[in-house]
């Protein structure tokens, strides 16, 4: 059993104005997973043959989703990004959307999604009260992009980064994956996009979890590979706690180019983040085993399991020790 001190009694009865965790980091940002399901395969992220589907009754209600949100801003959050499997299948997100938005407290409200049904959906989700888009794309090329996504069409994503553009989710950032022979060849051509549009290229290390624990070591590459095909690029002024990418520029570019880099340089010393898997467990961190359960938790005892698992949450992660991430679960069930 915890034993709480009367400062712990008294956040977890009134909330807080922000919320430290044991090693002072101020967690202000929550990643909400609203469904594990996928309309692609990612080849790192999802078996081809798909996963097994959870009963509609095993996954957090939109309700009980807006209930610990509403605690999760009474201890500190202020940003929300919806993700999952992918977000923009979950039936009746526009409306959840709009109920979150109209909490006092909660400044930033952005999506991290493939794209496939964004040329749908933008127009909506601006009007609704989104903020932003992070679409996720890991090849210019048709054939691979269809390859890696085992069933993707590119040009969906394409018109859907148009016109999140056009209704004003921006900033928009493209994720993309590096993954060592398969998307190498295409940093340059990422990076030039740079040019013309106003977007944020990151490129992100590919991490040893689900079903990429079993890629060949190659290709697992570092984001040095980013800096050494592009010598040019110039690097922006570090951002601070809760920045996960180290942002460059190539003179006269409109936009810019971000490396996130979870194995050659963890972010963990400032780490600002919680997520919430679909079915309702609060990860701390990405890469642990440790979840709490918040699924059918009455809404009076959520800000004391929030309050506990943010203390709760480990100083780092121990993939480079340990070759692999200690999360069991598939990227499709956590969010990213
Ligand atoms: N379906 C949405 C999408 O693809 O953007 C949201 C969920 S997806 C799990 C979130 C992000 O995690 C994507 O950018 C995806 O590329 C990334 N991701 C998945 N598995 C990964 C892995 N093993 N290493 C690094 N990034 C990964
Ligand atoms: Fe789906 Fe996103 Fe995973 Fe790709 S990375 S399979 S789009 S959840």
């Amino acid at each position: 059993m915890v034993v709480m001190s009367a400062p712990t009694q008294d956040v977890i009865m009134g909330g807080a104005k922000e919320m430290l965790d044991s090693y002072g980091r101020r967690i202000n940002y929550l990643r909400v997973s609203v469904t594990d399901r996928c309309n692609l395969r990612c080849a790192y992220c999802m078996p081809a043959e798909g996963i097994e589907k959870r009963e509609h009754r095993d996954i957090l209600s939109l309700e009980e989703v807006e209930n610990i949100v509403r605690a999760a801003v009474r201890l500190g959050i202020e940003k929300l990004r919806f993700t999952g499997g992918e977000p923009l299948v979950r039936k009746g997100l526009l409306q959840l959307v709009e109920n979150l938005a109209q909490i006092k407290g909660l400044k930033d409200i952005a999506l991290t999604t493939n794209g496939i049904l964004l040329k749908k959906y933008a127009r909506d989700l601006k009007n609704a009260g989104l903020n932003r888009v992070n679409v996720s794309l890991d090849s210019l090329d048709r054939e691979k992009y269809r390859r890696i996504t085992r069933c993707g069409r590119l040009d969906d994503v394409l018109e859907g980064i148009e016109l999140a553009q056009e209704v004003g989710l921006t900033p928009i950032k493209l994720n993309v994956v590096l993954i060592g022979g398969f998307n190498d060849d295409e940093i340059i051509d990422f990076v030039n996009l740079t040019f013309k549009r106003d977007l944020e290229v990151r490129f992100i290390e590919l991490m040893p979890l689900g079903e990429a624990q079993a890629w060949r070591k190659s290709s697992f590459i570092s984001n040095q590979t980013v800096l050494d095909k592009l010598p040019r690029l110039i690097p922006l002024p570090f951002k601070g706690p809760g920045t996960v990418a180290r942002l460059y520029k190539l003179p006269n570019a409109k936009g810019k180019v971000g490396l996130i880099s979870p194995i050659s340089s963890h972010f963990c010393n400032y780490c600002n983040r919680i997520r919430l898997t679909a079915d309702g467990k609060l990860k701390p961190c990405l890469h642990s085993n440790q979840e709490v359960n918040l699924k059918g938790v009455h809404p009076d005892e959520l800000l004391r399991l929030l309050f506990e698992a943010i203390k709760a949450k480990p100083a780092k992660h121990y993939i480079s020790t340990k070759g692999a991430s200690e999360a069991q679960r598939n990227m499709n069930e956590i969010g990213g």
